[in-house]
């Protein structure tokens, strides 16, 4: 078993000079860092707040996020990240779920929280920025004085992130300090020689969000690599970023990445830098995937992971990979895909699989098992129950994504078992269709959803943005699709928009569409 703060506390020791952030022209060494945790940790201890206390963080990547982090974990807390864009309704929700104590908050939002708190247990709010009224500003909160780690145990609770999952209000998902471990260290291995001081990672991903949390921020500290916050997504700024500091790690959202091909002037940048680059969060199209590589003359990997499993469980890496495969599952982690009595769905031979192939006869959910799986979710007897199967002493997580897996064990994922679409008794999984858009010269995005229908029950609708300055219609869309796919699949309905709705992590909000 291991231990976050231990990783990091050990990271600390072993290169107390190095980079731990770089921020917006400042740069804090492992040891300020690690200084500055303690300082947060021992404000907390002042305030009697200490182990399983809940300490919100609402703040969009600043290096105060990775500071109230650690210190929260320090002095043995549970941090509960927030979407900055959240509202005061939104935030109600969390915090008084969580019984969360403390906030950190952007001095822009502390009214938004200050106006929650009479419904909440929380005693305390920080703000970074501004001094505001009724909330201590950072640097003021930080004590004199260290204190010193108070010791979990690995698998006591480190962070309790919220999710959606498939349906119903946000869910707080428990996960402990050797998730959190297991995976910053796990995902590091995947680039080749593993993380090192001489790595500097892109912090484009959320830290509210798992993917940047452990994926990112957590995977560069515990190897004593750097991490380099980034605010706000910008393609572009984003691209000179990385050719000024010459960062060698990026993680993204297929949206960043198709982002990033569509500038005009993306061939001017120089990416030669980064070593390792990969897409989670959404299914990456492999017209995306290729453009991409064409372009940067880089290698694109896909990975895979849910909030509830740290995240990461299934990853392709140099040497190993499929396109349009999400990857094998990491080691130590179980995966199958199976039907609705849990039986092993039969493997096809090679992945991706074309037309020729039923996927009804292949295609089921994906449950995964290891040590990077929550706990469980928080106070939910009934959501806990659905979402473990006990089999022979092992405990299944079932991430409600629908796929298939092939002989050489590589996973590809169809869609969200909610998203599938029945049309006329036939199964449509949107992301077949989705690929073969993707693959018009005109089209920018593409997004595939169910829509009601008399007839059908349900019918196909595709959403469409075309690349800049394409003369595209809904008709020449249904034509290009009418010799390419079964009549079943055809979009009956295709609506071109400047943009698709996402979510903050750069998900397509899929129930969003439906609902149009
Ligand atoms: P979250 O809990 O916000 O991390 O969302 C997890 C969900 O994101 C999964 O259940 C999938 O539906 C989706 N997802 C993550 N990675 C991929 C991927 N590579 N391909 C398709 N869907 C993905």
């Amino acid at each position: 078993m291991t231990n976050l703060v231990a990783e990091v506390a050990a990271a600390v020791d072993e290169y107390p000079t190095e980079t731990a952030i770089a921020y917006d022209g400042t740069v804090t060494s492992y040891e300020e860092f690690w200084d500055r945790a303690g300082r947060f940790a021992a404000a907390l201890d002042e305030r009697g707040l200490g182990p399983d206390d809940r300490v919100a963080i609402y703040l969009p990547n600043l290096p105060q996020f990775v500071t109230a982090f650690y210190g929260t974990l320090r002095a043995g807390g549970i941090v509960v990240p927030m979407n900055p864009q959240y509202k005061a309704r939104e935030i109600t929700h969390l915090l008084s779920d969580s019984g969360t104590k403390a906030v950190v908050t952007l001095a822009e939002n502390a009214g938004a929280v200050e106006s929650v708190v009479p419904e909440t247990d929380v005693e305390h709010v920080v703000s970074v920025g501004e001094d505001v009224e009724s909330a201590t500003e950072f640097e003021a909160f930080l004590a004199d004085e260290t204190l010193d780690v108070v010791d979990r145990a690995d698998d006591d609770v480190a962070c309790q992130p919220y999710t959606s999952g498939t349906t119903g209000k946000p869910k707080g998902v428990l996960l402990s300090h050797h998730n959190l471990a297991w995976t910053g260290r796990t995902n590091a291995e995947l680039v080749e020689g593993g993380l090192t001081t001489d790595d500097g990672l892109v912090g484009t991903l959320p830290l509210f969000h798992i993917y940047g949390m452990s994926v990112v921020m957590n995977a560069a500290l515990v190897n004593g690599a750097a991490y380099y916050p980034v605010t706000e997504w910008d393609a572009t700024e984003v691209m000179t970023s990385i050719e000024e500091h010459r960062l060698t790690v990026m993680y993204g959202v297929p949206a960043m990445f198709n982002d990033m091909i569509n500038q005009p002037d993306a061939t001017d940048y120089d990416l030669s830098s980064l070593r390792f680059i990969n897409s989670g969060g959404d299914s990456l199209p492999i017209e995306v995937l290729e453009t991409f590589e064409e372009l940067f003359d880089a290698e694109l990997y896909e990975g895979y992971g849910l909030t509830e499993t740290s995240p990461t469980t299934h990853a392709n890496k140099p040497g190993a990979r499929r396109k349009g495969s999400i990857g094998k599952p990491l080691p130590g982690v179980d995966s199958k895909v199976v039907g609705p009595n849990f039986e092993p769905m039969p493997r096809v031979e090679e992945g991706p699989v074309d037309e020729d192939v039923d996927l009804d006869a292949v295609v089921g959910e994906i449950v995964v098992a290891g040590p990077n799986v929550m706990q469980g979710y928080y106070g939910l007897p009934e959501a806990n129950a659905a979402a473990f199967t006990d089999e022979d002493g092992t405990r299944w997580f079932h991430t409600g994504d629908l796929g298939y897996w092939d002989e050489d064990d590589f996973f590809y994922v169809v869609d969200r078992d909610k998203h599938m679409i029945v049309t006329g008794g036939y199964n449509v999984y949107p992301r077949e269709i989705e690929e073969l858009l993707y693959e018009h010269p005109d089209v920018a995005e593409a997004a595939v959803v169910g829509i009601p229908d008399e007839r059908r029950n349900e019918t196909v609708k595709a959403f469409v943005v075309p690349v800049p300055d394409a003369d595209l219609s809904g008709e020449t869309i249904k034509e290009y699709c009418l010799d390419r796919l079964a009549a079943y699949k055809h979009p009956r309905e295709v609506a071109i928009v400047d943009e698709l709705p996402r979510t903050t992590t750069g998900k397509v909000q899929k129930y969003e569409l439906e609902n149009e």
